[in-house]
């Protein structure tokens, strides 16, 4: 009996057979068709993580420079563009930045503005080849937002292993005023607007907040180049270039695509397989999956297509695992340099907690996961609110280190909990 006890309530049953062979977070895109997707990126507070060493475990060698070419070439040239920008009235850049039809917060009590310069995942173009040749069009991109919000301070996060970009920027921008730049690491999830906000404005985010609560912006590296374009070229803004990523596409490279264009259909020639796939706009961990009705819009960067799995494996945990993806160095691909299979299945099934701290570990906000999780799977929800949990950026780091494949979803549950409680008043 007290045997029976100790094994059932220490969970070492659990703990010994995780301990050995278990633990394969593996590829993590759900065999039990829920709706998160998980996998891919690097780990946000673990050493010697970087997005783009992570990714190429799965997919080879990233090729991020790789474009396709224009796509539309008979545009009408705005009027009132012009090169002669700085002679232009405030009035008059509102009405060309509106008529190019990008989103701009024109109407909004902006105070600032940051600009992401940066990227973890290695199949999304970095910010040295958008700027290219082009940095006095990023420059004037920049003074052009200045002079439409007036005294608002723009930031700018670089990729500190980027050092050459990182000081063409610092000298790019000097003779600017209230410019500034910043190097950092390139580590997911930095790349998520709160904490380029947080990690550059240097002020914390009410829980739950996003930078435009509090009046701040946050625009991509390529925008400053399509702001140039509509009010000196007088290009409007009607395509965007979306990054192919994942085994379902024949190569993974950026494709420029039609606003407004839908996705799906779109990106059909791209597929690898006849079989099932998933489509998932952004990357695999976070990614909401892409029905016929999604277009493409200013949001879409990224497009991660995996082949569809739903086999539930034979003895899955007795295998060595050789091309299992694993946090915990259980397997066999651990030690042994083998590519990686990145499919939809989640490769096993869900288990109970066995503590092991890695979520709590690789959290950017330096929450408590597994307390948090535990909390809401027994309707203590308010209790998981005081830990933090209001807080969770939804980066999926805590679910894809996990060895149990605890899928945790607590923004859900924070927005059904804030929706229920609206819907009291
Ligand atoms: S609790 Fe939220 S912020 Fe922390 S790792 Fe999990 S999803 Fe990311
Ligand atoms: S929830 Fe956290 S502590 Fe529990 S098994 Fe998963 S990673 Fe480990």
């Amino acid at each position: 009996m007290l045997f029976f006890i100790l094994f059932y309530n220490l969970n070492v049953e659990n703990f010994i057979f995780q301990s050995f062979v278990y633990v394969n977070i593996v590829c993590y895109v759900n065999g039990k068709q829920k709706d998160n997707n998980f996998l891919d990126l690097n780990m946000s507070k673990c050493k010697n993580f970087h997005g783009g060493y992570f990714f190429k475990k799965f997919v080879g060698t990233p090729k991020g420079n790789i474009v396709a070419t224009e796509r539309i070439v008979n545009w009408e040239k705005i009027a009132q563009s012009s090169k002669e920008w700085e002679n232009l009235s405030i009035d008059v850049l509102k009405k060309i930045i509106q008529e190019s039809h990008f989103p701009l917060p024109l109407d909004q009590d902006v105070k600032g503005f940051v600009i992401r310069a940066l990227e973890s995942h290695p199949f999304r173009m970095s910010a040295t080849h958008w700027i290219q040749g082009r940095w006095d069009d990023a420059v004037i991109g920049l003074q052009i937002l200045q002079k439409l919000f007036v005294n608002c301070p723009i930031y700018i996060g670089c990729d500190s292993s980027d050092s050459s970009f990182y000081k063409k920027m610092e000298k790019a921008i000097a003779p600017l005023d209230k410019v500034f730049v910043y190097r950092l690491k390139a580590k997911y999830p930095q790349e998520l607007d709160e904490l380029l906000y947080e990690s550059m404005v240097r002020v914390s985010l009410p829980a739950g907040g996003k930078p435009s609560d509090v009046g701040y912006y946050v625009l991509n590296i390529e925008d400053l180049l399509a702001i140039h374009d509509a009010v000196v070229v007088g290009k409007p803004y009607l395509e965007r270039m979306v990054f192919l990523y994942g085994n379902g596409f024949t190569v993974n490279f950026g494709l420029k695509l039609t606003m407004g264009t839908p996705l799906k259909k779109a990106l059909e020639p791209y597929f690898s397989t006849a079989e099932e796939v998933r489509l998932l706009e952004g990357n695999a961990l976070t990614g909401e999956v892409i029905t016929e009705e999604t277009l493409v819009k200013h949001e879409t960067r990224m497009v991660t297509c995996l082949k569809e799995d739903r086999r539930r494996g034979f003895l899955f945990f007795l295998r060595p695992g050789f091309f299992v993806d694993s946090f915990s160095r259980t397997f066999a691909s651990w030690f042994v340099p083998t590519s990686r299979k990145l499919d939809t299945n989640l490769h096993g099934e869900e288990r109970p907690c066995i503590q092991c701290s890695y979520c709590e570990n690789v959290c950017p906000r330096s929450l408590l996961p597994n307390l948090m999780h535990r909390y809401c799977s027994h309707e203590m929800e308010e209790e998981a609110l005081a830990i933090g949990m209001r807080k969770c950026l939804d980066c999926k780091l805590c679910s894809y280190v996990c060895p149990s494949k605890i899928e945790k979803n607590f923004k859900a549950i924070v927005e059904k909990l804030d929706a229920e409680n609206d819907s009291k008043q």
